[in-house]
């Protein structure tokens, strides 16, 4: 090598570094929602509702993912993520919950955070307008990890958190669901067309879910669903359960299920995923894989997860036909998705 070719060299690396120097690479920032899984098929889709559903995925994913970029914490991101989807009628969560079996409403919601494992849930409430906030509330402001029904309600109003009324959740399309399903379960199984078969499995699901990892380097995740349909009243599903449907651990992974909630308490799912990871070296893609189609699918349970990895590595895993998703990955890469084959 000559004199020349040597000097332009370290020049080259010299430069290099002091671009790098004022350059610092970010910590990777991602963010991965779910509104729900089960039978979403594209034959039972209108054009306008599929638009609609996936434009509120988009508005919740940019509302946490904004806040990620300007340095907000993944706790403050699964927050504004969830509010836009309990807010919107098309999801099973906050306004347009499903109704159980009296015809009311009853929210069930949790918040864990990575860094510390930190959490707080909520279940059977029937007032406190958006239940995210009364999870991150019982986690922040109370000694417990979980508060249920009539005492996680006042718990929230104490904490100054919005109440309504049961009308504000109620939605006329629920109603009718419940009544449509409660006149097919009467009928005996044997009776039930292939239809009316597929409606009743269609009734089940749509809570909405959210993982994201922050520039500090920590993942969160939260839950928050208004259950199944025609549920027995004060019946609580996964979705409060810390481990079951939700987990975080900066040392593993961030999850948050959807489905059908008792095979995922029984599966211990979100839990499960984290252990396979710290304890069995798993990636959380084998993990998440393991979950869902070894351990729920054989008991003849169904749903989905979103995962995040402390290296941003996004996972979303579903045994039905289709889960409502959105990610934004480390490269900024947005995907909006319904069906499990897209
Ligand atoms: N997992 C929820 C529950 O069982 C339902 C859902 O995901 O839609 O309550």
């Amino acid at each position: 090598m000559n004199n020349t070719i040597c000097i332009r060299l370290l020049l080259c690396l010299f430069t290099g570094s002091l671009v790098s120097a004022q350059e610092p690479t970010k910590p990777p920032i991602a963010i991965a929602i779910h509104g729900g899984a089960g039978t979403i098929l594209k034959k039972n889709m209108t054009p306008e509702k599929e638009q609609s559903i996936r434009e509120v995925l988009s508005s919740a994913i940019h509302a946490g993912y904004e806040l990620l970029q300007q340095g907000g914490s993944s706790q403050e991101a699964v927050v504004a993520a969830i509010h836009v989807m309990e807010d919107s009628p098309l999801f099973n969560a906050g306004k347009g919950a499903v109704l159980n079996a009296l015809g009311e409403v009853e929210l069930d919601a949790s918040f864990m955070e990575g860094k510390n494992r930190n959490a707080g849930a909520v279940a059977g409430v029937r007032h406190v307008r958006n239940p995210i906030d009364a999870a991150v509330a019982v986690m922040e402001s109370s000694p417990h990890v979980m508060l249920v029904g009539a005492g996680a309600d006042s718990f929230a109003q104490a904490q100054g958190l919005t109440a309504v009324e049961q009308e504000y959740f109620i939605t006329p399309a629920r109603q009718k669901s419940l009544k449509r399903l409660q006149s097919k379960l009467n009928k005996a199984q044997a009776a039930l067309t292939a239809e009316e078969d597929l409606f009743i499995r269609q009734q089940r699901y749509g809570t909405v879910g959210c993982v994201a990892l922050d520039r500090a380097g920590n993942l969160a995740a939260g839950t928050s669903t208004g259950g199944m349909t025609n549920k027995q009243w004060n019946r609580v599903g996964d979705a409060p359960i810390i481990g079951a449907g939700t987990y975080a651990d900066n040392a593993s992974c961030a999850i948050s299920a959807t489905g059908w909630g008792e095979y995922f308490i029984r599966n211990v799912v979100a839990y499960d995923i984290a252990a396979q990871m710290m304890y069995g070296g798993r990636s959380l893609a084998d993990a998440a894989q393991h979950s869902i189609h070894q351990r729920v699918a054989p008991l003849g349970g169904d749903g989905g997860i979103i995962g995040l990895d402390a290296s941003g590595q996004i996972t979303m895993e579903m045994n039905t036909p289709g889960m409502y998703r959105a990610s934004i990955d480390i490269n900024g890469t947005l995907e909006v998705k319904i069906y499990a084959d897209e």
